[in-house]
């Protein structure tokens, strides 16, 4: 049997997280379970590194959008 890595976001926390399930998804940041079907799937593929890389891209992402809106929104407020 193939494990296939599926990268998703908890839709309670919004934690980026690979899960190999196919049912659902215990999210390791809020504990909350959530049917795998209801998450959107970002990225899957069957290689465990890939899957970890993708991932860690995602966050970065994140990271920088975030980032970019606490910025736009001080200059609004200033
Ligand atoms: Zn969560």
């Amino acid at each position: 049997m193939v494990l296939v890595y599926k990268l998703v976001r908890c839709s309670n926390c919004g934690l980026f997280q690979v899960t190999t399930s196919e049912k659902s998804l215990k999210c390791q940041k809020c504990q909350k379970s959530k049917v795998l079907s209801s998450l959107k799937i970002f990225y899957r593929t069957e290689d465990g590194r890939d899957a970890a890389r993708k991932l860690s891209e995602l966050k970065e992402e994140e990271a920088i959008k975030k980032e970019k809106f606490s910025m736009e929104f001080s200059h609004y407020t200033r």
